[in-house]
Order: structure tokens, then C-alpha cells, then sequence
């Protein structure tokens, strides 16, 4: 096989192409018995007030504490799982402990919190979906206004028609929608129009280049003002440093994300955080 490949034989002999394709092949027959065998865990990250600092939210990102490899970056097993089809059980996981933590965690307190669980666009667009979603928050009691689906621009691919509808049925419900990603894709702006979400999240590429690159800081302050302008809450990923958190905030960026604030947490340190604002406060 590696012969038809012709010139590109010699990529299967390089030792360092070989253990990244050996690397790949294993992780993706570990994934099921990683869910059996509860090696993944849900890290939460904190979304900020752009103004105070304070937490509105939280993202769930999942974690795979691998038995021999240690912590296994999403970066590197997300995409085999979307290849496999293990991204349907996988999320579901992922989806019912973000709900019952959070549910938990909210149990008791004042002020409840809001949690975004990313879905692949496969999950997304799959028949059940939505009886998937509705059956989690049923069995975890979280009530609906408290959870929030991120999708990336990619579910498009799938046909606008149907994604629109689920996110209907998902609003009609009280669950948000927010664009992840947004403006990596190439159809931001069009669909931003029919799309009905809630919030846009700029990608860390934008907020990396904001200083340096005024054509960057043109888009970025035109998403924000257009998203303002649909009734849409923008928030800025990865933000590092203090001088993003200021332009983002002078160009009225509504939420902040980035290890300047946190770093994603387990469930453990995040109920030790004492500064959670209630989710009424319009996040
Ligand atoms: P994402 O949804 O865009 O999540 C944001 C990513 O940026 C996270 O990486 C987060 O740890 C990282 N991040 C946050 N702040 C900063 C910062 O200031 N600097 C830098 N350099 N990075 C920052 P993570 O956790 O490695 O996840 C990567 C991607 O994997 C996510 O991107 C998401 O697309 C996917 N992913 C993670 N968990 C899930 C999941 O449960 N389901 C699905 N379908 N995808 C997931
Ligand atoms: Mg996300
Ligand atoms: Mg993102
Ligand atoms: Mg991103």
C-alpha cells in the first residue's frame, strides 16, 4: 500500500511521521474504552465581564487523563473522534456531566450558573439530537435557560435549512446557541443573518493580532457592532493579556475568555471561586 503512495513512501519510514500515524491509529480505538473506563473529565473555563472581570459563565472542555500518556489535548483526539463517529457518545458524555455538575454545583446557591458545552457538527445535525438534549436536562434538573450549545460555523456544511431548524427548537426551549469560532470559517457574515444564535465568539486568531494589525482590529470591531446590532452578545476567546482585556472592552466586547482570567478547571476548583454573578444579569 505504502508503494502505490509512490514518492511519498519515504513518509511511512520516518520515525517521527510514523509515531505521530501509530499515535493517531491507537487514540482512536482507545476512545470507547476511555469512556468505559472514565478516563475523560470536564474542565470548566470561566467567561468574564468585559468590564468587571466578573464570572458569567463557564465553557466545559473536556479532558482525557490517559492511563499511559497523561492529559491528551482535545486538539488531538476531537477530530479522530468526529472521524470515527465516537464524537456521538463522547459528547453525549460530555454534554450529561457538564449538566449534572453544573445542576450540582447550582444546588443550594443563590446564584445559578450558565454553562456552553461544545457540539460537534455531526452531533449536531444527527437525528435524536434534540430528544438527546431535552432527555439530559430532564434526568439532571438543570433548567434549560442554563444551558448554552457552541457550534462552529462548519455545521453549515450540513444544509443551513435543517441546522436552523434545531436551533429554533433549541431557542424555543430556552437553550442558547452561540457561533464558535467565528470569522475562521468562510461564511460568517451572510448566515450570521438566518442563524438564530445568541452569541459570537471571535476566534483566538482575531484576538492574537488585535495590536499589530489594524485590518484585524477593522473586523473585529465590525462583528462586535453588527452583533450588537442583531441582539447578539459578543465574546472575545484567549485573551492573554491586560492590553487585549482594555481594547476589547473599549470596543464594548460584552464577555472575555483567556488564561488572563482562568485557565479551564476541574469542577472542584471552580466551586471554590466565590465570584459568580447570577445569569439574569443578561450574559
Ligand atoms: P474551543 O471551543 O474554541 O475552546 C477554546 C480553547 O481555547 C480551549 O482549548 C481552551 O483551553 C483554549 N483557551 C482558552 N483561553 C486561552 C488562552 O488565553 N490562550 C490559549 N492559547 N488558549 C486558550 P481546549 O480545551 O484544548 O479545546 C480545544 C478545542 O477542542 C475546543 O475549542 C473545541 O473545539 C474542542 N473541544 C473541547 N472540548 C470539547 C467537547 O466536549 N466536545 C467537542 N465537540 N469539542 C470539544
Ligand atoms: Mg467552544
Ligand atoms: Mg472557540
Ligand atoms: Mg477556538
Amino acid at each position: 500500500r505504502a508503494k502505490r503512495k509512490g514518492r511519498n513512501i519515504w513518509q511511512w519510514y520516518r520515525p517521527e511521521e510514523g509515531q505521530r500515524l501509530k499515535h493517531s491509529v491507537t487514540l482512536r480505538h482507545e476512545v470507547q474504552t476511555a469512556l468505559r473506563e472514565n478516563q475523560f473529565e470536564v474542565y470548566y473555563q470561566p467567561l468574564v465581564d468585559s468590564l468587571t472581570g466578573r464570572i458569567r459563565s463557564v465553557e466545559a472542555l473536556v479532558r482525557w487523563q490517559h492511563p499511559d500518556r497523561g492529559m491528551v489535548s482535545p486538539g488531538d483526539f476531537i477530530p479522530l473522534a468526529e472521524q470515527t463517529g465516537q464524537i456521538v457518545p463522547l459528547g453525549l458524555w460530555v454534554l450529561k456531566q457538564a449538566c449534572q455538575e453544573v445542576a450540582d454545583l447550582n444546588t443550594g446557591r443563590e446564584q445559578s450558573l450558565r454553562v456552553a458545552v461544545n457540539i460537534s457538527s455531526l452531533q449536531f445535525i444527527r437525528d435524536g439530537f434534540l430528544d438527546d438534549v431535552f432527555k439530559i436536562l430532564d434526568e439532571t434538573g438543570l433548567p434549560p435557560r442554563l444551558l448554552e450549545l457552541e457550534v462552529t460555523e462548519s455545521v453549515l456544511i450540513e444544509g443551513a435549512d435543517h441546522v436552523i431548524g434545531v436551533m429554533e427548537a433549541l431557542k424555543h426551549k430556552g437553550i442558547r446557541v452561540a457561533l464558535d469560532d467565528f470569522g475562521t470559517g468562510f461564511s460568517s457574515l451572510s448566515y450570521l443573518r438566518d442563524l438564530p444564535t445568541h452569541k459570537v465568539k471571535l476566534d483566538r486568531s482575531f484576538i492574537q493580532k488585535i495590536e499589530t494589525d489594524r485590518r484585524i482590529a477593522a473586523i473585529v470591531q465590525g462583528v462586535i457592532t453588527m452583533a450588537h446590532h442583531m441582539d447578539m452578545i459578543v465574546v472575545a476567546e484567549g485573551i492573554e493579556t491586560l492590553e487585549q482585556q482594555e481594547d476589547l472592552a473599549r470596543r464594548h466586547c460584552d464577555l472575555l475568555q483567556g488564561y488572563l482570567f482562568a485557565r479551564p478547571m476541574p469542577m472542584a476548583e471552580l466551586m471554590a471561586l466565590p465570584d459568580i454573578l447570577p445569569v439574569e444579569s443578561n450574559a
